[in-house]
């Protein structure tokens, strides 16, 4: 089988698409092919990406108090999840958290509200962060996700200076209703159409792990193909606690690795993200991954806690990629005695203190 994905990669290096039989056994790929169709993937990653990671980061700028009901989020109606809730962070609060991004590396911030869609005043309240975090950092992307867009709302957010719209899709629309009561699968393409029309880059991705299909999965894959995403976010699932889908592990990291490597193929040129979830569900494959996916958020996620930013870039430098921007000045500097990453752990060896000849308990 493993010899066809070369095939397939090379039809896509040309320009023709990948079709649903393609795609269907992508997911169906034996883990003993898995790493062949990981190198596969990643000749389509090197020649639109090369070697660059783009370093994302989040901000929460509300969060908690949602009046919508997604089954997955821990900021929904009805969520017992306990995550810190608060309304709109002050203008300076917010270009504070947004500067400690990006001179952690970042050259995109996302700035998230939780809600159903922002009312006008709350689009003003954005448009002004952004013109201050532009003031001090002119070169940095800025990416909102503020819900379901109304007219004119993507206009006057471009206008403040925004380069992108964040709004997935989350799955397929076959099975919307089944992780949302209070807005539709075409609501959400709606917005992504309002933020394209606008001249906003649209960002738009998943959440796996939540009971789809293969069938389902593809699905989703193509329709945000159909609505242009030019960056799409694979988050998977983190299932709260107080949510209705607490308790739901459906994800292995081969998963994971079939997933992103569909991602990629299915819009090879497309900015592809491991997004919230990837430290529970990649786990220890999560540097694979980056020979797929050319994205990722640093640090914390809206509501949980993500791996040490430090350890991200790590990890980054360690598989060989390098940060977008960090050449000019913008991302972690390297380290200057190794030039293997930004914080290359050179701790002293802990000696065994436990297990045989001790007393304690050994580390097993
Ligand atoms: S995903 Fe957004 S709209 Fe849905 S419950 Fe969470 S914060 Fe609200």
């Amino acid at each position: 089988m493993f010899k066809t994905y070369d095939v397939i990669v090379d039809r896509l290096l040309d320009g023709a698409p990948l079709d649903r039989g393609e795609a269907l056994d992508v997911l169906a790929t034996p883990d003993e092919e898995v790493l062949h169709l990981v190198a596969a993937a990643s000749r389509l990653r090197r020649a639109h990406f090369g070697d660059q990671v783009k370093v994302n980061y989040l901000v929460n700028l509300r969060s908690g108090l949602c009046p919508e009901d997604c089954g997955y989020c821990s900021q929904r109606l009805g969520s017992t999840a306990e995550i810190l809730t608060y309304s709109w962070l002050p203008t300076a609060d917010a270009v504070r958290e947004a500067s400690a991004g990006i001179r952690g590396g970042a050259s995109r911030v996302c700035l998230v509200a939780s809600g159903r869609g922002p009312g006008d005043r709350d689009v003003e309240r954005v448009a002004t962060i952004v013109e201050e975090l532009r003031d001090e950092h002119p070169g940095v992307e800025v990416c909102a996700c503020l819900g379901l867009l109304r007219d004119g709302q993507a206009e006057r957010l471009r206008a403040a200076g925004v380069d992108a719209y964040n709004h997935n899709l989350n799955t397929a629309e076959s099975r919307y209703e089944e992780i949302c009561s209070t807005h539709t699968f075409d609501d959400r393409v709606d917005t992504v159409a309002k933020a394209r029309a606008a001249g906003l880059s649209p960002c738009s991705g998943l959440i796996v792990g939540m009971g789809e299909s293969d069938d389902e999965l593809v699905d989703a894959l193509f329709a945000l193909r159909e609505v242009g995403s030019d960056s799409v976010p694979v988050n998977f699932l983190m299932p709260f606690e107080g949510t209705p889908l607490a308790g739901t592990w459906l994800l292995d990291p081969l998963r994971c690795l079939r997933i992103l490597a569909l991602a990629r193929m299915v819009a090879p040129a497309t900015e592809v993200r491991m997004a919230g979830g990837r430290e529970q569900h990649l786990r220890s494959l999560q540097p694979l991954a980056l020979h797929v996916a050319n994205s990722l958020f640093l640090g914390d996620y809206l509501t949980s806690e993500g791996q040490a930013a430090e350890q991200d870039l790590q990890m980054i430098a360690d598989a060989g990629f390098t940060v977008l921007g960090a050449d000019s000045g913008s991302g972690p500097a390297a380290d200057p005695a190794t030039d293997s990453g930004p914080a290359a752990d050179r701790s002293a060896t802990a000696l065994r203190l436990r297990g045989a000849g001790t007393t304690q308990a050994p580390n097993a």
